[in-house]
């Protein structure tokens, strides 16, 4: 219970952070509609009263235009109030998408492929489309709480004066009846919560099995069958009925689970009404007797019938409410995990030396590394010191480390051991954003999003023309953007823009190396990036090479040796270390890796 309300306090916290006023209007709106509730009731026993009372006609139409009057404006209050919150709820689960997001942005590289981080953002995924994400599932019951509550407080106003009188009546009995009937209404409210606490916690485990069900179903339909990606590999290899098993698999199992929350919830509604209409009856009857008994008026029994009903929705509201609160702490855990995940990677704070001849010193030292949650080392005791200002290649059979040790380089993980330095400095104590800033990497798996091409260029919407030009002209696009009418406006892809256009593999290849060149980090590192090049383009980038990345320090992986000719310093890796290094020519006639490659590479273009 603690702990719920701690977590319930959290999610609040973290919804009120944006949304202040959805909060405030929520409970000013259930303020005036439980106020709204009672009035025409009160209003009723007042006009009965004064009737019997024998009140003179005008006095009654008197009273009768101040309730009305008074009905009129707090309902029109209530009203906007309860308009304004509705508004503010329609953008509820936008909210949690940007809040997610802007979580997911700011957690270190490595956190995305921790699995257990992954699983609970997949988790609320599926709350979203289950109960419509959590701040949904926090605030409808909060709404729901208020309304029972704020009823519950203006009733209580109403029927407790009478009931005092009634219990403190002279009349044999009625003082422990009306006791008793207190006693057995709170009993009956306690039940009710306690039915609702077991059904929610039913329906957490119905959920959690749920979401092991349709793990499979989740990931075709959302990575496999969304997109245009999959689309060539599943028709061409006729994968219909892996996917139709994946997605269809479980369904029997996913039903069952479904009819068996339906069934809880069904039945646990038909035991709060039973429970209900009891209570009601109760009600009813002891407010007959005490009107028997003369001990209230007949316009207090029109008050008392009319406010039992509202109060029993009242308590309804609060138990179901409540209820549905204990859900969300049970789903919230999942969700502040995520949102408050504790970034793995120190950051320092060290500003990184500004140099105009971006000649920076790097330097490996025993370093030593495997991937979060696996026992096998990538990289083992690699020494290296890179006085750069140069162009260095990095060749070596797959999954030799390479693209790893690119990685520790631009700190997107932290070594295992050992220690790398930049200018004889721990990169740890280097401030990150500014550390990360001297990286103009091409990674293998880049990616070109559907916005426009500038945009893409510049990696963001404020796009140096100039600068963007200069890129594209040095990898040998702009004959080909001077061709489209819109330029470095046009769209990649149709996704936003019926004249947007559907770049070749190559041509996307080289807008990823014109962005890394327009972010003009101090280091450029290319991953394979002629891959998808023909051999002219790929010849014209080697050619370009010097003139693409002129004086920055530039990182080369390449499977291709042939293309790293002209890096003077060729790094060979092999199992996690760095076996062989120099030149070409000095490699070339050593015995050794290099040579093993280049000799399997060469005899291919031998006739
Ligand atoms: P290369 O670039 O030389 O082909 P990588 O550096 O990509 O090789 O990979 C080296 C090894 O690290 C491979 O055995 C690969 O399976 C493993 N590896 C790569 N990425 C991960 C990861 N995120 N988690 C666990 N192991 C990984």
């Amino acid at each position: 219970m603690k702990e719920d309300i701690k977590v319930l306090r959290q999610l609040f916290a973290l919804y009120a952070k944006n949304n202040r006023s959805t909060i405030v209007f929520c409970v000013l709106a259930n303020l005036f509609t439980g106020v709204k509730s009672y009035l025409p009731v009160m209003m009723l026993g007042v006009l009965v009263d004064e009737l019997l009372d024998g009140a003179a006609f005008a006095d009654l139409i008197r009273t009768l235009a101040i309730w009305l009057a008074v009905i009129f404006v707090v309902n029109t209050v209530a009203n906007i109030l309860r308009q304004q919150f509705d508004a503010r709820m329609e953008n509820i689960l936008e909210r949690q998408n940007l809040d997610m997001n802007e979580a997911g942005m700011a957690m270190d590289y490595e956190l995305l492929e921790n699995a257990q981080v992954q699983e609970k953002k997949r988790r609320q995924e599926q709350v979203v489309s289950r109960w419509g994400g959590i701040y949904w599932m926090l605030i409808w019951p909060f709404d729901d709480i208020l309304q029972g509550l704020f009823g519950l407080i203006t009733v209580l106003c109403v029927v407790v004066p009478l009931f005092v009188r009634i219990a403190g009546s002279s009349m044999a009995g009625f003082g422990l009846l009306s006791v008793g009937l207190i006693a057995f209404l709170l009993a009956c409210v306690w039940k009710m919560y306690r039915w609702g606490i077991r059904t929610n916690e039913q329906t957490k485990k119905d959920d959690d099995a749920l979401a092991g069900l349709s793990r499979s179903r989740d990931y075709f339909l959302q990575s496999v069958l969304s997109g245009t990606e999959s689309g060539k590999d599943l028709r061409i290899f006729a994968q219909e009925d892996l996917v139709e098993e994946g997605v269809c698999g479980n369904e029997e199992a996913i039903g069952k689970c479904w009819r068996a929350m339906e069934k809880d919830r069904l039945v646990m509604r038909a035991k709060r009404e039973s429970v209900s209409a009891f209570d009601t009856g109760c009600i009813y009857l002891y407010t007959a007797l005490c009107a028997w008994a003369g001990l209230i008026s007949i316009g207090s029994v029109v008050r008392c019938a009319g406010s039992v009903l509202q109060c029993v929705q009242d308590i309804n509201l609060l138990m179901i409410g409540i209820g549905a609160f204990k859900n969300a702490a049970g789903f919230g855990r999942d969700y502040l995990d995520y949102m408050n995940v504790k970034n793995p990677l120190y950051k320092g704070s060290l500003p990184v030396e500004k140099r105009r001849d971006d000649r920076f010193l790097v330097e490996f030292a025993h370093v030593s590394f495997k991937y979060p949650g696996s026992e096998t080392y990538v990289l083992r005791d690699l020494n290296l010191s890179l006085d750069i200002g140069e162009r260095c290649a990095i060749v070596g059979r797959n999954g030799s480390g390479k693209t790893t040790f690119i990685k520790l380089l631009c700190r997107l993980y932290d070594v295992t051991e050992g220690i790398i330095k930049l200018n004889g400095i721990d990169i740890r104590k280097y401030d990150y954003e500014d550390y990360l800033r001297l990286f103009s990497v091409v990674f293998q798996d880049y990616r070109i999003f559907s916005l426009k091409a500038g945009e893409n260029i510049a990696a963001g919407e404020d796009v140096d023309e100039e600068r963007a030009w200069d890129a594209l002209t040095r990898v040998g696009l702009k004959e080909r953007f001077e061709e489209l009418p819109q330029g470095l406006d046009t769209f990649v892809g149709k996704e936003f823009d019926e004249s947007g256009v559907n770049f070749s593999g190559g041509e996307r290849q080289k807008m990823a190396i014109a962005r890394a060149i327009y972010k003009a980090g101090a280091f450029v590192i290319m991953d394979e990036p002629t891959a998808a090049l023909d051999p002219v383009s790929e010849c014209q980038v080697y050619a370009g090479f010097d003139k693409m990345v002129g004086r920055k320090t530039a990182f080369y992986i390449s499977h291709r040796l042939a293309s790293c000719r002209f890096c003077q310093d060729i790094l060979v890796f092999d199992n996690g270390n760095v076996v062989q290094r120099g030149s070409h020519e000095e490699l070339v006639v050593q015995e050794g890796l290099y040579r093993e490659l280049w000799e399997a590479q060469a005899q291919y273009y031998t006739v």
